[in-house]
């Protein structure tokens, strides 16, 4: 800020310093708290994570018993700890410079400013306002330049940057230049004339002949154009539609906005910040009705919307400001590349993505160009298979666009705490939620609950804080969970705080508990008053309220994969090749308006490539519902509801084509879906390139040994997926004579039975190995729950499957097998988390990483984002020894893929448990007996070979 001089070094020499002020005032109760801020984490730019430690920042937030203040940003404690205290005392009207004789300064700079902008010199400057001046002199008679004080106050950044130290109520409400300007011009007699009333200035004496003509000349010959604009009624029973501007090269565009809003002139006339993208010259013109505006008194914080008539709502919400009367949103103006009046057409559709752009997904959406398709993912997963806009980057968007305060992204490091004995607030901070989050219960030592976050893979943990213009805190976000990258846990902190306010902004009426509830799901405080005064201006206006996704998507069974689709249809031959959670999905689509019976058609989106990640709910789920049930090569035809009537006008290039169809009862939205490409998640490759043979392949052989050896009968695949080891045992002669496997993926589970029923069907004919086979069953269920049909079976397999469970649920597993189910044998594999560096060091995974990034680890904490856990060798040995000493096995540890003898083990970690004592018998029929909680999904049976319908 240009603040001319120093105004706290003034104060110290003079009087008392802010934070004696505040000491003075409120004692102990004044608690400060100093933040060290690594500089790259400040720096950092989207896309681009930097590791490398710049010097310490600080900044220092202060509690008093009634506001809360952030300060900016210091080299040294002490200035952040007075920054705080200048900012509390600013907030709470106590001016400790008042006293201070440089005050005068802001306003001599001030008159100045405004004596400057009248003079000849200005006139022929490339500076958007010596356009208006330019233009005002066109007029017929106008040698004098009389434009709007508003024009003044909202283009020339100096001016208003004084006002704001004049009076920092200007910061609120940008309207409260306009009378500094005025009271600055009418000290300048004789160079100025004002009307206080009209509120426009002009020069006293005209412009020299020569210098209008040196000015206005170089504009070349008149022209004149149609510029479209959009008219938005102050009243919401009227429609928003586009105006034709009928602007000249030889008149003021300004009178021509003024016009059209029914006002006289140009200096009745206000205009809005730019709105959008900053660069844009978008602004809503709208007339000066509302004197109070513009009175120093009026507070910015009630809403007036409520109370008084001429408020418009649509504009306003739009703005963020409160807009009165009807308004246009024009995109014109002058530039500071060119002296010529600047203008683009605007239309239905760039209002609509206006609108759009002011809630998280909209912003997403537009940033993916797929307003109907693409959806704010529900999780970031790894930076490599994030499309569109960052999290982060949506969040500094969404701030400016609400006119808040940039938020606040402060990440700690962990390791930090662990390395350096305790003492400063900053590391006790850090060590605090890290024993949170490991559920340290006996108050154990504090340094464990640090080593286990960092042993669980992250060494950042970020929270957010939000704060309004006026520096209220509004939301803060403090995630439990961990990550290896600074950046990593930077965006992951940004989108639960995106996904928070969506929820929101698609439901402004949803019950505070229901807020308050997602909020803590989310590891988010948010400050009721100063939030709900924060956004206002948006509650006057229920525009987005998504009829399918009204609670957040969490909350929200409407949203389930599937929901409002009216039919799916899939052709093509089925390559095998079919998308699983992870993996990224490359399609070609269209999404058409369609009403059947009139044979209409109406394109709204489309794109060639298109692709997005399976599973993080990146794009809406009827798309993602139809993809998983594809494989490469196929073509989907998904018919399905409407999406809200904005984001098709947000989508369409013609309304007008659009609005006429969707009032139509039968009008559906039909995507035409190509399944292009599947890259499969970072863990599979991984298995596949890095291990001969692959990872998976050995798993099944490692299973297969135990099979031959135990001569079992049968067996239970506990969480088989797709059915990958079932199907590879059919390829041996075995033992086995019945087989079963279970899982709670229902769309894994139909893969499996696809796969089985045409392999054993064909195999029964010939003379194969799995001819022993004579039975298979596929039970849909929770490995976790009971099903009496599992009892007493001679093997059980678990490859790969714990470590996608909570840590309590894979406990839960143990006893239900071990102690339920009872198999001889149980064998159950998963990730060696010790093994991870080696994999990271591979070339296969740093190709997931950004290029500019000189670390050596990955991007995501886990080889699969959907794991909850991966244990080290010493983690994995704890759970198994446990489980078997209290249910009377022995358990044996092993692995496949590297070697058991060199550090760090096998890639996949292996423990076999054997019954040591026959289960208890009890011919007593058991209640146990009669639990079928799993559902058969699909059954074989080798006499009649029939199945179960799916
Ligand atoms: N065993 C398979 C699949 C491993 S992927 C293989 O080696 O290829 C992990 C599987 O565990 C997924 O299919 C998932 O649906 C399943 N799963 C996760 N939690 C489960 C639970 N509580 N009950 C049953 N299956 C579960
Ligand atoms: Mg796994």
């Amino acid at each position: 800020m240009e603040t001319g001089g120093s105004p706290a070094v003034a104060v110290r020499n003079t009087v008392l310093t802010p934070k004696s002020i505040v000491y003075q005032k409120f004692g102990s109760k004044a608690s400060y708290e100093i933040e060290e801020i690594q500089e790259s984490a400040q720096n950092e730019c989207p896309g681009l994570a930097i590791t490398q430690k710049g010097p310490c920042l600080y900044r220092c937030s202060l509690q008093l018993p009634e506001i809360y203040v952030v300060s900016g940003i210091f080299k040294k404690k002490k200035e952040a700890e007075q920054n705080a205290a200048e900012l509390a005392l600013e907030k709470l009207g106590i001016n400790p410079t008042s006293s201070n004789p440089t005050q005068q300064d802001p306003w001599d700079a001030l008159v100045g400013r405004v004596k400057f902008l009248f003079s000849d010199e200005f006139l022929s400057s490339l500076h958007p306002l010596s356009g208006h001046l330019r233009a005002a002199l066109q007029r017929e008679g106008d040698l004098y330049g009389s434009i709007p004080a508003s024009v003044i106050a909202v283009l020339d950044a100096k001016v208003s940057s004084l006002s704001k130290v004049i009076d920092s109520k200007v910061e609120l409400n940008p309207y409260l230049v306009i009378p500094y300007v005025m009271k600055a011009a009418a000290q300048l007699s004789g160079i100025v004339i004002t009307s206080a009333e009209q509120h426009w200035i002009r020069r006293q004496n005209p412009y020299p002949p020569e210098i209008i003509d040196s000015a206005i000349e170089e504009s070349g010959s008149p022209r004149s154009f149609l510029i479209k604009a959009i008219y938005i009624p102050c009243s919401n029973e009227k429609t928003v539609d586009v105006v034709n501007l009928n602007v000249s090269s030889t008149g003021y565009y300004l009178d021509v906005v003024a016009n059209q809003l029914g006002l006289v002139e140009a200096s009745k006339v206000l205009i809005t910040r730019p709105i959008g993208k900053a660069s844009s010259e978008g602004r809503l013109y709208f007339p000066a009705l509302q004197a109070s505006l513009l009175e120093p008194s009026s507070d910015i914080g009630k809403n007036p919307c409520h109370s008084e008539g001429s408020c418009n709502a649509r504009a306003s919400y739009l703005s963020g400001e409160h807009i009165y009367g009807d308004a246009i949103f024009a995109s014109i103006g002058y530039t500071w590349k060119s002296k010529d009046l600047w203008h683009e057409d605007l239309s239905m559709q760039s209002y609509y993505r206006m609108l759009l752009g002011k809630v998280p997904s909209g912003v997403y959406k537009l940033s993916r160009g797929a307003i109907l398709t693409a959806d704010l993912p529900l999780a970031f997963t790894t930076r490599a298979n994030w499309r569109g806009s960052f999290p982060r980057d949506i969040l500094c968007a969404f701030c400016r666009q609400h006119h808040l305060s940039e938020p606040v992204l402060s990440p700690l490091s962990i390791s930090e705490a662990l390395c350096e004995p305790s003492g400063s607030h900053k590391k006790l901070k850090v060590i605090d939620s890290a024993v949170e989050g490991t559920h340290c219960v006996n108050g154990c030592a504090v340094a464990d609950g640090a080593k286990e976050a960092a042993e669980s893979g992250g060494m950042f943990r970020c929270e957010v804080k939000i704060n309004s213009k006026s520096q209220d805190l509004i939301i803060e976000c403090s995630p439990k969970e961990s990550y290896k990258k600074q950046s990593d846990s930077i965006q992951n902190a940004s989108l639960k705080v995106l996904l928070w306010l969506d929820a929101y902004f698609k439901n402004l009426d949803m019950p505070v508990e229901r807020l308050e509830s997602y909020a803590h799901e989310l590891d988010i405080k948010f400050y009721r008053q100063s939030f709900f005064k924060a956004f206002v201006l948006c509650q006057s206006i229920r525009m987005f309220q998504h009829s399918d996704s009204k609670e957040g998507r969490s909350h929200d069974s409407n949203s389930m994969p599937g929901h409002g689709i009216i039919s799916l249809d899939i052709v093509g031959p089925d390559s095998g090749v079919s998308p699983s959670n992870g993996s990224l999905s490359c399609i070609s689509y269209s999404a058409t308006l369609v009403i059947e019976s009139e044979k209409k058609r109406e394109l709204l989106e489309s794109s060639d490539e298109f692709e997005f990640e399976i599973g993080s709910r990146s794009v809406i789920s009827q798309v993602e519902a139809a993809v998983t049930q594809m494989t490469v090569g196929q073509s989907a035809f998904l018919c399905m509801n409407l999406p809200p009537q904005d984001f098709v006008l947000a989508a369409a290039d013609d309304s007008g084509n659009m609005l006429p169809l969707l009032s139509s009862k039968d009008c559906r939205l039909q995507y035409t879906i190509t399944l292009i490409r599947v890259t499969e998640p970072l863990e599979d490759r991984m298995e596949q390139a890095l291990f001969s043979p692959p990872l998976s392949k050995q798993r099944v052989e490692y299973a297969l040994q135990h099979i031959k050896q135990s001569c079992a009968a049968n067996l239970v695949d506990f969480g088989c997926g797709s059915g990958s080891l079932l199907d590879s045992l059919l390829n041996y002669q075995t033992s086995l004579e019945k087989i079963v496997g279970v899982d709670i993926s229902h769309k894994s589970l139909i893969r499996a039975a696809k796969t089985l029923h045409s392999k054993l069907n064909t195999n029964s004919d010939a003379d194969v190995p799995s001819k022993g086979i004579t039975s298979a069953i596929l039970y849909d269920g929770s490995i976790t729950g009971f099903d009496s049909r599992l009892c007493g079976f001679d093997i059980g397999t678990c490859l790969e499957v714990i470590e996608h469970m909570e840590e309590d649920q894979a406990w839960l597993f143990g006893h239900v097998v071990l102690s339920y189910f009872c198999p001889k044998v149980l064998i159950v594999s998963t990730p060696n988390y010790e093994y991870n560096v080696i994999l990271q060091r591979s070339n296969l995974s740093s190709q997931e990483e950004d290029p500019d990034d000189k670390t050596q680890s990955q991007s995501s904490k886990f080889r699969n984002h959907d794991h909850k856990f991966e244990w080290t060798r010493e983690q994995f040995n704890h759970w198994a020894t446990d489980l078997a000493t209290e249910h009377n096995y022995s358990v044996e540890f092993s692995g496949v893929g590297g070697s058991g003898d060199i550090e760090p083990g096998f890639a996949s970690q292996i423990a076999v448990f054997r019954r040591e004592t026959s289960p208890l018998v009890d011919d007593s029929p058991k209640v146990a007996d009669l639990e079928h909680q799993y559902n058969v999904v699909w059954e074989w049976d080798s006499n009649n070979r029939s199945c179960s319908a799916f």
